[in-house]
């Protein structure tokens, strides 16, 4: 079976493949932003993102030479920021040593913000390494070849990597000959994935693996999911804005640390103490935004106050979060933003 699931897989592949800006291409250091870039974002959304940030940082040597807060601005918009941080690190560790990107997954898995399937997907696509690369996308697709029942994410993720080391093998053996790597059989389960057993609605009828499936008379069973708990959470925001601009802080912590915004204080009393912290006595209320991280839901209570405050909220690198604040009070009053 393995060697038919594959030839069909990657003829699938090359005849119906997306075009893509990073398709196709061969430098590393590119595979490498664009990996990094869907590692949490949706590949519509991560074009412009890609593209951008190669136009401003078209080598690793241009992101090692930038600046944090250039690389932050670049990415702004995005979210999941370590990413950018990450990568700029990476930058300088590589200039600062080797000045090129290692080949092996094992050695990339050594470098910032690269974790198992980056490194193997890097691996497999710019350097040929027969390694798997699973994603959400790839645990989906086996989960319904083979119908598995387990709702353990981690050992869905076990089992998905198991099962793709057997079959990366297969991949990169049987189909060497025809010119295909390693990396395009990665590629052709991820994008089975993506374009045809998506999580809702999976084209069974045109699906080029249905014939391996044992899952495609009731696909949307597959994977078994445990709901996931959001925690909720209260917070305060404080629009400090003067003739002049606003009053904006640098962000620190592993979620939004090296972005600037708005300051916030969150739980019983964030009101009374972001108060406090700017010797005011009241703020006006102006609205409420509503903001999601993975596991948060943030409940934001938008106020504001006159302030001497100077800076142009244009020139910093602003999260999704600090940016719909912003939008709030310009719809409120476009004068001063
Ligand atoms: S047959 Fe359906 S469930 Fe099975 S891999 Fe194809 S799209 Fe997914």
């Amino acid at each position: 079976m393995p060697s038919d699931l594959h030839s069909t897989l990657l003829t699938w592949y090359q005849l119906h493949k997306r075009k893509l800006p990073w398709r196709g291409e061969s430098d590393p250091y590119r595979i490498l932003v664009s990996e990094v870039l869907l590692q949490q974002t949706r590949v519509e959304q991560a074009i412009p993102y890609y593209q951008r940030f190669l136009q401003q940082f078209p080598t690793l040597e241009d992101l090692a030479r930038a600046d944090q807060e250039a690389v932050l601005k670049a990415w702004q918009g995005c979210g999941y920021y370590a990413r950018a941080r990450n990568l700029h690190k990476l930058a300088h560790k590589i200039i600062s040593g080797s000045q090129h990107l290692p080949r092996s997954s094992s050695e990339l898995q050594a470098l910032p913000g690269i974790g198992p399937y980056t490194a193997a997907a890097v691996a497999s696509i710019a350097f040929g390494e027969p390694v798997a690369a699973a994603d959400g996308n790839v645990r989906r697709v086996l989960s319904r070849w083979n119908a598995w029942e387990n709702p353990n994410p981690k050992q869905v993720q076990e089992a998905a990597d198991t099962l793709m080391a057997e079959l990366v093998y297969w991949g990169g053996s049987v189909n060497t000959s025809d010119g295909s790597l390693p990396g395009d059989w990665n590629q052709a389960l991820m994008e089975l994935g993506a374009t045809v057993c998506t999580p809702q609605n999976p084209g069974c009828r045109v699906c080029p693996a249905a014939r391996f499936c044992q899952g495609k008379t009731r696909p949307e069973r597959y994977p078994a999911t445990r709901a996931r708990k959001q925690k909720g959470l209260e917070v305060v925001a404080l629009v400090l804005q003067g003739p002049k601009g606003v009053h904006l802080e640098l962000r620190q912590g592993r979620v939004l640390g090296g972005l600037w915004g708005f300051p916030m204080e969150e739980g019983p009393g964030a009101l009374g103490r972001l108060l406090a912290r700017f010797g005011l006595d009241s703020a006006e209320p102006v609205g409420t935004v509503r903001h999601n991280f993975t596991h948060r839901k943030l409940h934001i209570q938008v106020y504001q106050a006159h302030w001497e405050a100077r800076e142009n909220p244009k020139n910093r690198p602003l999260s999704r979060l600090d940016r719909k604040i912003l939008e709030l009070i310009r719809a409120g009053q476009s004068r001063l933003l």
